[in-house]
């Protein structure tokens, strides 16, 4: 897990002030919703963060407008990282909450170009339930759309 952790009151975080250009940054692309940004960290080289122009913390907290946004956005800058630094694959990486891994509480998208042998790990513990289980996950879902 990240080992930097924003606690700045919403509103000021430390994405907010990026955006409005109170904090510098090294910036890649923007729009009217969206922006993207050098992650400090550099998990590896051409390591991107899109976030939202206005605050909102999670996924669920955007406009459709702006989940769209974000999302183009993600992609343009996959297209040039894999233009400029010819990586071996690439990643999107997008936490929702602390339990998810969010470390910032405004919403963003980790462009991460990935090599072999690079270091970047996580665990998928698959449970495999079965088609009852399955389809009673989906119908639940689709009382919620
Ligand atoms: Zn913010």
């Amino acid at each position: 897990m990240p080992m930097f952790i924003d606690t700045s009151p919403p509103g000021q975080c430390i994405f907010c002030r990026l955006v409005a250009g109170e904090i510098p940054s090294a910036r890649v692309a923007e729009d009217d919703l969206a922006l993207a940004f050098m992650d400090l960290g550099q998990v590896n080289p051409g390591h991107v963060l899109v976030a939202s122009k206005r605050h909102a913390a999670t996924l669920f907290d955007l406009t459709p407008e702006e989940a769209g946004a974000v999302m183009r956005m993600a992609q343009r800058v996959a297209l040039a990282a894999r233009t400029a630094f010819d990586p071996d694959g690439l990643m999107l990486l997008q936490a929702n909450g602390a339990v998810a891994g969010q470390t910032v509480g405004h919403f963003h998208i980790h462009v991460v170009p990935r090599h072999d042998g690079d270091g970047i790990d996580y665990t998928w513990p698959r449970k495999e339930p079965g088609p009852a289980a399955l389809e009673a996950y989906a119908q639940r879902l689709r009382a919620a759309l």
